[in-house]
This record gives structure tokens, C-alpha cells and sequence, in this order.
């Protein structure tokens, strides 16, 4: 495969096959975000993805989920996108699931019509980073929507029946704002509806802005214990008409994996029992993004 840069993709894709066919992110601006600090972002030419699809059409005939890198995919035009799905689909017919990161910009720019024809050309799950839904918290990182475009384009999405997995930030907001962070989180992710949420724990990144930020005292990052409290709250304020809540994440103290409504109570009397202390955290040295 002819992979540029560093390659990143959601934990539940870890035994996808990695098809990059974009390099970076088109967005590039969140301040905790370092993942590709270092590349520009750019559409890989179709001769180049066309040679990786017969690559995994040769050696990957054991995986059965395929991953679109890198950042957002789903910027690229709607033909290109239909050229590149229809050939996964020729090729690699054991391939039963597609998935890429979108943003809300990606988004924004495909009609109802044209995420639903990517759908029925096998684009199964789309990955968009909400981070927070509290406006304020939003825009000192930058994001680049608001939370009324979030539910917008979230929703947007949903309807065109391609699957929605939403990763929440933990500790993002910083101890300011933790408690709004928290409640606002829940109310967007509940208006989405999504089937999916990933909550990840904000782990400092050297030479991110939000690193440089906390360095000069600018921002204050929780503490474990905060960090449990934001996850009580928000984990209450999220009502999912049928979804899972997964805070399983190396980077997460508290593993959680609930599905909605089904295990709320439970989950949330886990939650409690840890700010108790009757049930132990991930110690630090074993945390990891
Ligand atoms: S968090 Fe996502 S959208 Fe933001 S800069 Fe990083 S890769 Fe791009």
C-alpha cells in the first residue's frame, strides 16, 4: 500500500483495511489536535488508490471492513468518491463494511441525495468528531462549527441511512468548563441520535496549541476525579433512542461500554462507585491516545 505520513483511524476499524486516499485533514485547526500537524492535505490520484485497491484485492482477502484515510475523506467530489466505492465493490466483494471520517464541511457539501448514493454504493459508517456541543468550548478549539451545525449535519447524515459514530472529547473544555461541556454534550448528542459515541479523555499533545495553552497556565486540565464527574454528567444528559455509549478508550480512566437506553442506570451507578472509590481507575502511566 502507498501510505503517506502517519496513518490514524477509529479503534473499532483496527482490523480494517486501510485504504488512503486523501493525505491529512482538510480542516487542520482543532488546537488539541496533532494528528496531522505535519502534512498537508491533499487527494491521493485515482492510478495510485486504484493499485492499493488490487494490493488488497491480492493480500487482503481476510478482512472484511475497509477503512477510507485520511482525515476526511468525504470532502472528496462525489464522482471520484463513486469511482473509488464501485471499485472496492468489484474487487473486493467480501468487503462487507466502508467507513470514513467526515466533519461537518464534508458534510455541508454533499446533497441528501448524494450521501444516500454513497450509502447505497456501500459507505456504511461515517466518524465525525463532535468534541463538545458547548458553543463556547467549540470555538476556543476551534472546531469550526457550532453546535446548531453539528445537530444540523449529524442529523443530515443519519437520515441518508449511513451510520453515525460521534467522538466526545472528555476534559476539552478544561476544569472552566467542564460541568456546561458535560450537560451541552448530552443535549446535542441526544438531538443526533447517533448509534454510535466514542468518549475519549483529552490527553495533551507537545506542540499543539492547546499544549502551549495549558503550558502558560491558559488552560487547566481536569483531574482524574473531574474528569469522572464530566463523564457522570454527561453520560445522564445523553438520551439515545438506540445506541451504544463506548468510553473504552486507552486514554479513558474509567472503561464503560453502554448500550441506550438499556444500560443507563447500571452504567451510571459504575460510574458513581468509581467517584466512591469503590471501584479502581486506569493509572496514568497506562493511559494512551
Ligand atoms: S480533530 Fe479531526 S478535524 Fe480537527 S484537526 Fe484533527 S483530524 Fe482535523
Amino acid at each position: 500500500m502507498h501510505y503517506q505520513g502517519n496513518i490514524f483511524r477509529p479503534p473499532s476499524e483496527a482490523y480494517s483495511i486501510l485504504l488512503q486516499i486523501t493525505t491529512g485533514c482538510s480542516h487542520n485547526k482543532c488546537s488539541f489536535c496533532g494528528m496531522y500537524k505535519d502534512s498537508r492535505f491533499s487527494i491521493k490520484d485515482d492510478r495510485t488508490i486504484m493499485a492499493d485497491i488490487d494490493f488488497a484485492a491480492a493480500h487482503c482477502r481476510n478482512q472484511d471492513r475497509l477503512f477510507l484515510c485520511d482525515g476526511d475523506a468525504l470532502i472528496i467530489s462525489q464522482d471520484r468518491l463513486l469511482n473509488i466505492l464501485s471499485a472496492i465493490r468489484a474487487k473486493l466483494p467480501w468487503v462487507k463494511r466502508i467507513g470514513t471520517y467526515a466533519n461537518t464541511k464534508s458534510i455541508k457539501r454533499k446533497s441528501q441525495g448524494q450521501l444516500q448514493e454513497l450509502r447505497e454504493h456501500g459507505l456504511q459508517i461515517a466518524y465525525m468528531g463532535l468534541e463538545s456541543g458547548d458553543d463556547i468550548t467549540l470555538q476556543n478549539i476551534q472546531k469550526g462549527a457550532d453546535a446548531a451545525r453539528m445537530i444540523e449535519m449529524g442529523k443530515k447524515l443519519r437520515a441518508s441511512g449511513i451510520k453515525l459514530s460521534i467522538t466526545v472529547l472528555l476534559g476539552v473544555a478544561g476544569k472552566e468548563r467542564s460541568h456546561i461541556h458535560a450537560r451541552e454534550t448530552g443535549r446535542v448528542l441526544t438531538a443526533i441520535d447517533p448509534e454510535y459515541v466514542g468518549a475519549l479523555t483529552l490527553m495533551l499533545t507537545p506542540g499543539t496549541p492547546l499544549f502551549d495553552n495549558a503550558d502558560r497556565g491558559e488552560f487547566v486540565l481536569p483531574t482524574a476525579r473531574e474528569m469522572l464527574e464530566e463523564l457522570a454528567i454527561m453520560f445522564a444528559s445523553t438520551e439515545l433512542s438506540d445506541g451504544y455509549f463506548h468510553a473504552n478508550h486507552a486514554s479513558n480512566y474509567l472503561p464503560i461500554k453502554a448500550r441506550l437506553p438499556r444500560d443507563k442506570e447500571a452504567t451510571l451507578r459504575l460510574i458513581d462507585q468509581a467517584l466512591q472509590g469503590q471501584v479502581g481507575l486506569k493509572p496514568e502511566h497506562l493511559r494512551g491516545l
